[in-house]
């Protein structure tokens, strides 16, 4: 469920209509939904109740310091996977002990960024990164609290770009070595090992591949216990999927998942860890965008938007569907026109929905891609120089522009021409 709905004809974003954003800010632009944001976070804090837990917001799906500054009043903990996401998360006000830093290769710059903020865990990949990481805490006189990053070897069945879990992957150790490497990790003079950490993919819309990892990962705990290890927490990674169709999708609740967490790993005592992106942020954001022509094409026709691959790249990218709607309501018995929606970057790939059925579209008119709100503006950039796509944050009627669309002077200046050009 989220806060994007017709009201009188309109698509409003809660109380605000859509074309008063528009008029505002211009197109395109992003709009997130802070009732949406909190309603998310929420179904999972009460999923994981009663055991003890921290919600760990995966920055990397939404980083703008005004969606986490939401999330972070709410109490919740933050999954960063760069210095850069990790000075976002303190810059919204997140404590340096709600902060896990996850990734597969972590400069040691990276490591002292967070070891000198505050970090509550580190999710080690490697052991080059164990090694490296030891050596920069005691360079700091400091200890660094970790859980490795085991790969249970389980298919995720979600888009290959997505998976993460399987053998050939390239992210965690095999867990069928896992023994060997928290042994190393406990002689480490720099490091504290507190957790163990598994993360599978993204979109996942089964919950049986979660269940396969999650009872390897009890089974390993159990022994790394038996072994000595002081093993207080388990870090479940993110990856439920959301419906990015509102017709026939039906992923797992938050509520599903949260009992399969009780039942896999409920009855280890460890406080759990999640870290789940797209869940929250995914259905509580918008691209919207205005038509610049429609065009008659041979054997179809084409809409034309200032909406680009540069400003949403999961079409072009991954395939992926985004639900498009019009933002002004069409009446109940218009009948569908295919049209191939694209943008005017010169590229093929420039296409976010082929032969897809709209209620006829004109020139000017205002639609909205659904879905938008995770991987969407995180992923923009300014290819073909058009400016980064802005963000817009409402909360009940009112709203603000929480990253502005740059002018082309501040565009052209951050270029400089040598002086011996
Ligand atoms: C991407 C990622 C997540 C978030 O995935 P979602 O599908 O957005 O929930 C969580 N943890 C790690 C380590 C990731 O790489």
């Amino acid at each position: 469920m989220d806060h994007f709905l017709y009201r009188d004809g309109i698509l409003h974003a809660e109380d605000v209509a859509i074309p008063d954003i528009a008029a505002a800010v211009g197109t395109p632009f992003y709009v997130y939904s802070t009732a949406t944001l909190e309603r998310h976070y929420r179904l999972f804090t009460e999923a994981l109740s009663p055991l003890p837990h921290l919600v760990c917001f995966a920055v990397k799906s939404n980083s703008n310091l005004a969606v986490l500054k939401v999330l972070a009043d709410l109490g919740a903990g933050m999954d960063v996977v760069s210095g850069g996401e990790y000075l976002r998360a303190k810059a919204a006000g997140v404590p340096g002990g709600r902060i896990v830093f996850s990734g597969v290769g972590k400069t040691r710059e990276e490591m002292r960024l967070a070891l000198q903020g505050g970090i509550r865990q580190f999710n080690v990949e490697s052991e080059p990164e164990l090694l490296a990481l030891s050596e920069v805490a005691l360079a700091l006189d400091a200890v660094a609290p970790i859980a490795m990053r085991v790969n249970p070897d389980v298919d995720a069945k979600t888009h290959e770009k997505i998976a993460t879990g399987r053998k050939e992957n390239k992210f965690g150790i095999p867990i069928a070595r896992a023994r060997e490497v928290y042994a190393l990790a406990a002689r480490l003079p720099g490091i504290e090992v507190c957790a163990v950490d598994v993360h599978i993919g993204s979109q996942l819309t089964d919950l049986e591949p979660f269940e396969q990892a999650y009872l390897k990962v009890a089974d390993l705990t159990r022994a790394l216990r038996a072994d000595g290890h002081a093993i207080r927490r388990l870090d479940l990674g993110g990856g439920l999927g959301i419906p990015y169709t509102r017709s026939n999708e039906a992923p797992p609740l938050p509520a599903d998942y949260g009992a399969l967490i009780k039942r896999t790993v409920g009855d280890l005592g460890c406080e759990i860890e999640i870290e789940p992106g797209r869940l929250i942020s995914g259905n509580a954001g918008l691209l919207v965008a205005a038509t610049i022509y429609v065009k008659q094409g041979e054997d179809r026709d084409f809409l034309i938007l200032d909406a680009a691959m540069n400003d949403l790249v999961r079409p072009s990218m991954y395939g992926a569907h985004h639900d498009i709607v019009p933002v002004i309501e069409p009446a109940a018995a218009t009948e569908g026109h295919p049209y191939d929606v694209v943008g005017p970057v010169c590229e093929t790939g420039d296409t976010f929905a082929r032969a897809r059925p709209l209620p006829p579209v004109a020139a000017g008119d205002l639609i909205a891609f659904r879905s938008a709100g995770a991987y969407g503006a995180v992923m923009a950039s300014e290819y073909n120089t058009r400016p980064l796509v802005p963000e817009v944050l409402v909360k009940g009627d009112h709203f603000a522009v929480i990253r502005a669309r740059p002018t082309f002077d501040e565009i052209l200046n951050r270029d400089s021409i040598p002086v011996w050009l």
